[in-house]
């Protein structure tokens, strides 16, 4: 049901803050996206510890935080926030003070926590605000889940999100059980 092709969309690549250094962002969206995700190999979203295959094992997710951001450069990029750096940013958001608001990121080695600044711009920009269903959707094509445009309907997709989920879970799981078993 879901279109895989690469299709004629402008790809929405996640940036990670990987080494040493500083970093600045121009925010696009009014908060910060947390995603639950466990790591089987590669990351994979936790569909919810009700109907989760990796929770009832009792492997916990860890939770990511995601932002669309520009770059100096204007390109569009999701920034991965990692979990002890999302109170500046839940700070902001409930101050109405992170859409169009620069995040500046240091970080003195590969190892060490973000310091973070967010602070309004001084240039007159006209950005547009990138919708969390956006979001979302740039998030399963990483992810190769079902894409938002194969649906008429966003309940029925994030039900298609969610039983794709449990599918490759399920399956990473039998991997990491044989794995231990053999
Ligand atoms: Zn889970």
């Amino acid at each position: 049901m879901y279109a895989n092709d690469p299709g004629y969309e402008p790809t929405l690549p996640i940036f990670r803050c990987a080494g040493a250094g500083s970093y600045r962002f121009l925010a696009l969206q009014r908060s910060l996206h947390g995603v639950k995700q466990h790591w089987c190999g590669q990351s994979l979203p936790c569909p919810g510890e009700h109907c989760c295959p990796f929770c009832r094992e009792g492997m916990h997710p860890r939770f990511v935080g995601y932002i669309v951001v520009a770059l100096p450069t204007n390109e569009k990029r999701i920034l991965e926030v990692p979990h002890s750096s999302h109170g500046p940013f839940r700070t902001a958001e409930q101050n109405g003070a992170l859409f169009r608001h620069v995040i500046n990121v240091t970080k003195g080695n590969d190892k060490s926590a973000w310091r973070i600044e967010i602070e309004e711009t001084q240039l007159a920009i006209a950005t547009q605000e990138i919708s969390g269903e956006e979001l979302l959707d740039a998030l399963a094509r990483i992810h190769s889940l079902p894409r938002r445009r194969s649906f008429v309907d966003v309940a029925l997709w994030r039900e298609a999100l969610e039983r794709a989920a449990i599918a490759r879970l399920t399956i990473a799981l039998g991997r990491e059980t044989s794995k231990a078993s053999s």
